[in-house]
């Protein structure tokens, strides 16, 4: 006997996410429709609504509904420090763990060639643009402490440099081959105030 269309279609449909496998998604649906009718239709109407309306900060990069994100708009944040990271969860680890007010750049992941990962699908023009308009003095590069990441910090001290706007890297506890969004808050922010110069 095999399961109703509806039913197969659901548990399809949950596999898009991250981590779930045939049985975590058969799982996943039973549950939702034995026990957690009322949350399930929560989630599908934020899933809907966020599909349809969260889109790029027009100047960050971060998720947003809104044509600037909500650290972009801020008032008050220091206009002249520039910090990039991979992911949006990265912003809220910095966010979170220092006292950093500057503003940041959400490269939505990291170079990597043989994906087909390149400059343009990192929003790298967009961050030129901010180079270049004289108002930065620094760029720090929060990219992930792994092989990739140091690639990619190493192409954005070039362009840092090309642009006259000194990089720095955090560097300093931040494990190796380790992700950002993991590190405890106090090495974080230790890293963070220990940042380098990249010559
Ligand atoms: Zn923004």
């Amino acid at each position: 006997m095999s399961y109703s269309p509806l039913l197969i279609r659901l548990i399809d449909a949950l596999r898009c996410m991250p981590g779930v496998g045939r049985k975590s998604a058969q799982r996943i649906a039973f549950h939702l429709l034995e026990r957690d009718r009322g949350g399930a239709s929560t989630l599908a109407t934020a899933l809907g609504d966020a599909m349809e309306g969260i889109g790029h900060c027009s100047q960050c990069r971060m998720f947003s509904e809104y044509d600037l994100c909500a650290i972009c708009s801020a008032p008050g944040r220091d206009e002249t420090l520039l910090c990039a990271v991979e992911s949006p969860a990265d912003v809220m680890a910095v966010e979170d763990a220092t006292g950093y007010r500057g503003h940041y750049f959400v490269l939505m992941g990291h170079l990597s060639p043989l994906d087909g990962i390149g400059p343009e699908e990192l929003g790298l023009s967009l961050l030129e643009d901010r180079l270049s308009n004289g108002s930065l003095q620094e760029l720090i590069i929060a990219t992930n402490p792994t092989v990739e990441g140091d690639a990619t910090a190493h192409f954005l001290s070039e362009l840092a440099r090309r642009h006259n706007v000194e990089a720095s890297r955090i560097a300093h506890g931040v494990p190796l081959g380790g992700e950002l969004e993991f590190v405890d808050s106090g090495t974080l922010s230790h890293a963070f105030s220990g940042r380098q110069v990249v010559d």
